[in-house]
């Protein structure tokens, strides 16, 4: 190669390698720029973490500082809830579900009298085994055995009942344990020593003052039987001196002294029962008894009151329910007496109605009798149904006052009810009726199925005449019962109008408006001769009436007995009865009635009148009125002042005393406080405000019955002036007269003698 050659190679080499190197450098440039952007984005990138993490590491420190103040609130809490824990009177614990212990409160472990072994860990069968091994529990009547294995069961149980534990030391701990989230338990130790021994206390408090309740009542039993025997005297022998020859002044005195008596008898009997029953004295004594003739008895001597009032009254025995029980028939007819009495007392229009019905119960041989007494009387205001049963209650209101009794009779019937395993209840609308009802078992005695009466072959049809729709219809029911059919109808003239030749008997009342019982049967003789007439009366008169008797196939007494009525239906098939069927042993009761005694009148009239005076005839007497509803007293009243030449007029309740004050201006007025319609303290009241148009102000005594309710303020503030405690005494009256006497009036006693105050009459 020629050198030539070679320089051009060498230059030729030389220029691509400067190119190659050119384009190295400017690769190295390029890759250096992008270097230097790539490091200034690092730059900037590494510069905005570092203010990310400045900010992070604040924030951290702020939330690291929280949270230690937050912890030191909760440490601070939980110390503060376990000092409370501490602080309690109780026990209080907690257990793991392993039943574990985890703590307890000081209350709780002082139970342990200091054992070392209850602390957290121990658990609580071992705890269990603590307590009876030294001692700390009284078992009572378990073995420790048998305690502990009916506390561990109990432990056991998903929702453990609260229990109570004696503690050697006599304290009573109440357990209470509760089970929680996880199976934990929570548990209460409460000291309820305090209340076992109060309640302990109550209890004995309360038999003693049962015990004590008994006695009293036992001794009021006692007494009120040691008083009635010599009553019993006392009525017994005025009822002889009334049977020997007397003046009337003095048969006034017996017979009053009879009445009296009667009337205390009645009130010692109540008590007498009422008694017996609190102190658990009274004995029943059962044995077969007849209720049918029972109730009708009641109804008979009941009776005479009930016509005096115009009252109809009425039985109404279911048809074929029998009538043989065993029961105490006293003490069944004092509830009946009691019931039907009360009816009779509180009714003065319509009627009162016994109904009988009852629920067999073959198993038992028993029936459940509902016997219930229906009458149409003044009522009783809703609020005070459940307050008559208590005892010496009544309704205190202006429409019940003026009627007697001692407000014992139905707490007594109440009570004899619940011991024959009864219930009595009444229902009442005020001013319309009220009907009391009660249920009674009662075994049916032997021989008591009721047959139903062999019917005459034509008797198909009955008529019934009566004008009281009630009786129609008891009376209907049971002759339908019997296979009969009835047309009713409710006056003589309906009947007359209605009668046919279908109906083979008519059964009239009596007593019926236009035409009565009577004449009906006198008219249907003249059409329908051949028909027999059966005659329902109240009064036994009629049934003694011969010259009624022949133009009626029979007179029967209501209420019908359901013999009677059985009795007369089947002996019908002869056309005429020689001798009316009466109902059996019922007819003559009626004599046994008591009467009221009328014999001590009270018309407001002038009682000293007969006394003509010598003395200062010319001049008035002293005009005296005494407010008494009670005749006795009046009497009494009237006996003690008779030496005295005053006129004297009787007010028989305040409204009389008000009235009688208007038109006898009198110059002294003794005045009852209880008393019917307006009592004494009302009546008072009313004169004070006459007065106040008068310039005079008359002295107005109160009277009281007895010292309780003589309270005197309430006695003086409703204007009275002075007050006197029965029973009543004639020098204390004698006092308040003559310090009264007005002027211009006649002398009261004209002559003395030997200190007596003497009348001249
Ligand atoms: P008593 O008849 O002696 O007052 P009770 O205990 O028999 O005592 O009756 C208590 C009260 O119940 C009566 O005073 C009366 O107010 C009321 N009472 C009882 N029966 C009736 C009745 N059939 N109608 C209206 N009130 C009655």
């Amino acid at each position: 190669m020629s050198l030539a050659e070679k320089l051009a190679q060498e230059r030729r080499a030389r220029l691509a390698a400067e190119r190659l190197l050119e384009l190295k450098q400017a690769e190295l440039t390029d890759a250096n720029r992008k270097l230097g952007r790539h490091a200034l984005a690092l730059t900037r990138r590494i510069g905005a973490t570092q203010a990310e993490i400045a900010t992070f590491r604040h924030e951290n420190e702020r939330v690291k500082s929280d949270l230690n103040t937050a912890n030191e609130k909760v440490e601070q809490a939980e110390r503060r809830l376990w000092h409370s824990i501490q602080a309690f009177q109780d026990g209080f614990a907690f257990f793991d579900s392993n039943s574990k212990l985890i703590g307890a409160n000081t209350a709780y472990l002082n139970i342990f009298e200091g054992v070392e072994e209850v602390s957290p860990g121990v658990s609580y069968v071992r705890i269990l085994q603590i307590l009876t091994d030294e001692g700390l529990i009284d078992t009572e009547e378990l073995s420790a055995d048998a305690w502990r294995a009916m506390m561990t069961e109990r432990w056991m149980s998903p929702a453990p009942e609260a229990t109570v534990v004696r503690l050697w030391n006599d304290r009573y701990v109440k357990l209470i344990d509760q089970r929680g989230f996880d199976g934990d338990i929570v548990s209460l130790a409460l000291d309820i020593t305090a209340t076992v021994h109060y309640e302990e206390e109550l209890r004995t408090a309360r038999e003693r003052a049962e015990a004590a309740n008994r006695a009293k009542s036992a001794f009021l039993a006692n007494m009120s039987h040691e008083i009635r025997t010599p009553m019993n005297g006392v009525v017994g022998m005025a009822e002889l001196l009334n049977d020997t020859p007397l003046t009337e002044e003095q048969r006034l005195y017996a017979g009053t002294i009879k009445n009296s008596g009667e009337a205390l008898l009645v009130i010692i009997n109540d008590v007498l029962d009422y008694s017996k029953i609190e102190a658990e004295k009274l004995v029943l004594n059962p044995e077969p008894f007849d209720l049918e003739a029972c109730m009708h008895e009641v109804i008979m001597l009941l009776q005479a009151n009930a016509r005096d009032k115009g009252l109809t009254l009425l039985v109404d025995y279911d048809l074929f329910m029998p009538t043989n029980f065993v029961g105490d028939p006293g003490r069944i007819r004092q509830i009946l007496t009691n019931l039907i009495g009360n009816a009779v007392k509180f009714t003065n229009h319509g009627h009162v109605t016994a109904r009988v019905t009852g629920v067999p119960h073959p198993e038992d041989n028993t029936v459940m009798l509902h016997i219930s007494i229906e009458d149409t009387g003044i009522g009783i205001p809703k609020e005070k149904i459940n307050h008559i049963f208590g005892e010496f209650n009544q309704v205190e209101d202006a429409t019940n006052r003026e009627f007697e009794g001692t407000g014992l009779g139905l707490a007594i019937t109440e009570r004899l009810i619940k011991m024959m395993d009864g219930e009595i209840w009444v229902e009442s609308d005020f001013g319309v009726g009220s009907c009391f009802g009660f249920r009674l078992p009662l075994v049916v005695a032997d021989g008591s199925k009721v047959n139903a009466p062999d019917m005459p072959q034509n008797l198909h049809h009955v008529m019934i005449v009566d004008d009281m729709q009630i009786n129609r219809e008891i009376l209907n029911r049971q002759l339908q019962r019997l296979g009969l059919q009835v047309t009713p109808v409710s006056s003589g003239a309906e009947a007359l109008e209605k009668m046919s030749k279908d109906i083979d008997l008519v059964v009239t009342d009596r007593n019926l408006p236009g035409m009565d019982g009577v004449k009906l049967a006198r008219s249907l003789r003249h059409d329908w001769q051949d028909v027999p007439v059966l005659l329902l009366t109240s009064d036994p008169a009629d049934i003694r009436d011969l010259s009624i008797q022949d133009i009626f196939a029979g007179v029967l007494q209501k209420p019908l007995p359901r013999g009677a009525l059985f009795t007369a239906l089947s002996s019908l098939d002869t056309p005429k009865l020689p001798s009316p069927p009466r109902c059996p042993s019922l007819g003559d009761m009626d004599d046994v009635t008591p009467e009221v005694s009328s014999e001590t009148s009270s018309e407001p009239s002038s009682e000293c009148a007969d006394s003509a005076h010598p003395d200062g005839a010319d001049l008035p007497r002293m005009r005296v009125m005494a407010a008494e509803d009670n005749r006795t007293n009046q009497l009494v009243f009237r006996k003690m002042v008779k030496d005295l030449n005053i006129d004297l007029q009787f007010a028989n309740n305040g409204q009389e005393a008000v009235d009688l004050y208007q038109s006898f201006a009198p110059d002294l007025i003794f005045m009852d406080i209880s008393m019917p319609k307006m009592d004494g303290k009302e009546a008072t009241q009313v004169i004070r405000e006459l007065e106040k148009t008068s310039s005079s102000r008359v002295q107005i005594v109160a009277l009281t019955a007895h010292a309780m309710d003589g309270d005197s303020e309430g006695i003086l503030a409703a204007g009275l002036d002075d007050y006197l405690t029965k029973p009543l005494r004639k020098g204390l009256i004698h006092e308040r007269i003559m310090n009264n006497v007005p002027s211009g009036v006649a002398p009261l006693i004209t002559e003395r003698k030997n200190g007596d105050l003497r009348a001249t009459a």
